[in-house]
């Protein structure tokens, strides 16, 4: 047993140090004296287990987690890194380590809030004092939740309205300097190291080329990079970046928001000083107005019940969908084999790199629920959650339902062409070439439609339908309209969704 009093900061998401306030909160003084702080992280099976993470959401993982103890260790502490459930992980070392305190930033996840429960008794057991501090979103989601008169704000205007009245965020708060010595750590066993990623027993099959490296120092670097583009910035219209352009038309800060490497606040504050005394664009198109739907979204999720599937959620409209997880169409769409390229260039690259452009995500989201293939967005989801790298479970649900015009959106008729969205953008279809290899010899006028090209085309471009890539599964002009009548009946029948129905989620494959 330590002697020496120790606080836990525990760490979950808000992998980072800048504006970590539950952080601060484990280094202020006790008395006259200071805590020796413990950075834990715990890799907790039920994450393997249950929720399933593709190879390269581990691998951006590990990588936070390889720069957060690296930022820890340059001011006197480091990452201790445990494996095991939370429970039995804390039960042992708030004995061993001699715990007085533990800290951690709120988590609205449901998972995340009936363990957050659990650990605060066992710690109230332990005489273990605990400190949550507010720190993944800009606002706390509570006082947004009450002054909406203890309801979520159930549009974007209505969640601005409410948020308009609490004035400017706080200021996003420093990284701590060098610890005070009583606050250092000299524990230095390799037991506690970040795992090698080949460590973690998870399958690394089909893992992708890098291309966005996990961590609160390259969020900054990103961060700035950004902001440098004072232009780009003022201009921002999300409706205005591309969905298939190669370089990526948006930040792709969200895998570091996803896991806190990155703090919104600080990024509010710093889009805040780019636009400020210039002409600018507004939310809801703005950078400034993303951030504020991924408020909207999270504080949806946190006070809808089953927030993440229809049965049993009162804001969602329940739409007979195809369930089964074996589905073929549902199959050929996760794959990218759908035979329009427009779509499955989206899949690949969703498989491969772990990030797409917000309106790819609208284009392959329409299409497997309303639009073609009448699947239900659960299941669109779980593939979401298992490949993005920023798979974020309130953007993931939210986003979903709005796509499938089962909640906040209900122009279910306003659907998306498989085929002439992508050309607005990418005529020729370098995107589709890029991700299909397959096709790049398809001449521009065939290349979002290849089942028209006639044969000679197809042999002269190396690739046959049917054989080298496949059919189409679905001929949109068809199945639209007849998804649209089916729509329109489920809007049109009474909608039953009881609040507090027995609601399991759509089981997802094995
Ligand atoms: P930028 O345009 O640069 O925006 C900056 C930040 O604002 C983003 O990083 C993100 O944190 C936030 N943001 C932007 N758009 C949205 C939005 N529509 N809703 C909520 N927050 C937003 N985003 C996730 O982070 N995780 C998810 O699991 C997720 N699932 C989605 C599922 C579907 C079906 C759809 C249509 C969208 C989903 N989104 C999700 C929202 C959005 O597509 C991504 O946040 C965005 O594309 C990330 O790229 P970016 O960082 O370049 O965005």
């Amino acid at each position: 047993m330590n002697n020496k009093p120790v606080v836990i900061h525990w760490f979950r998401k808000g992998l980072r140090l800048h504006d970590n306030p539950a952080l601060l909160k484990a280094l202020e003084k006790v008395g006259e004296s200071y805590y020796e702080l413990r950075p834990v992280f715990i890799l907790d099976p039920w994450f393997v287990k249950n929720a399933k993470v593709g190879p390269n959401r581990w691998r951006f993982l590990i990588q936070s987690l390889e720069d957060l103890d690296s930022s820890l260790k340059k001011i006197g502490s480091r990452l201790f890194l445990i494996k095991g459930k939370p429970t039995d992980t804390f039960k042992k070392l708030f004995k061993e380590w001699n715990v007085k305190k533990l800290t951690f930033e709120i988590d609205i996840e449901p998972y995340a809030k009936a363990r957050d429960e659990e650990i605060k008794k066992l710690a109230e057991s332990h005489s273990v004092t605990v400190v949550a501090q507010v720190s993944h979103t800009i606002y706390d989601l509570e006082r947004v939740f009450k002054a909406n008169g203890n309801k979520a704000p159930l549009t974007y205007v209505k969640f601005q309205s409410v948020v308009a009245k609490f004035g400017m965020p706080e200021k996003a708060l420093s990284a701590p300097g060098v610890l005070p010595k009583q606050c250092q750590t000299l524990l230095l066993s390799d037991k506690y190291n970040v795992p090698l990623l080949e460590d973690l027993q998870v399958d690394l099959t089909g893992i992708g080329k890098e291309l966005y490296h996990g961590g609160e120092t390259e969020a900054l670097a990103r961060l700035e990079k950004y902001m440098s583009q004072q232009d780009w910035v003022c201009k921002f219209s999300k409706p205005d970046t591309s969905p298939n352009s190669i370089e990526p038309s948006t930040t792709v800060l969200s895998p570091y928001l996803k896991f806190g490497c990155l703090s919104s606040r600080l990024m509010y504050h710093r889009l805040h000083n780019v636009i400020d005394g210039r002409k600018h664009t507004s939310p809801p198109t703005s950078l400034t107005g993303q951030l504020l739907w991924r408020e909207f979204y999270y504080t949806c999720g946190a006070y809808i019940p089953n927030f993440d599937r229809m049965i049993g959620n009162p804001v969602c409209k329940q739409i007979p969908w195809k369930i089964d997880p074996e589905d073929e169409h549902f199959v050929a769409w996760k794959n990218g084999r759908t035979g329009h390229p427009f779509i499955d260039a989206i899949m690949i690259q969703l498989r491969n790199e772990g990030w797409i452009h917000h309106l790819a995500r609208h284009a392959v989201a329409c299409f497997l629920t309303r639009g073609d293939l009448w699947v239900t967005w659960e299941l669109g989801q779980q593939v979401f959650e298992e490949l993005l790298l920023d798979a974020d479970w309130a953007l993931n649900a939210g986003n979903w339902m709005w796509l499938s015009a089962s909640a906040f959106f209900h122009s279910y008729f306003r659907v998306y062409s498989p085929i002439a969205f992508g050309k607005k953008t990418d005529k020729h279809g370098d995107y589709i070439k890029k991700y299909l290899p397959v096709l790049k010899k398809f001449p521009s006028e065939y290349i979002y439609e290849p089942w028209k090209a006639p044969l000679s085309v197809q042999q002269a471009a190396g690739c046959i339908i049917g054989k080298d890539y496949p059919k189409r599964i679905v001929d949109h002009d068809i199945v639209m309209k007849e998804n649209l009548a089916k729509m329109k009946q489920a809007y049109q029948a009474k909608q039953e969704a009881p609040e507090n129905a027995e609601s399991e989620p759509i089981k997802r494959k094995k």
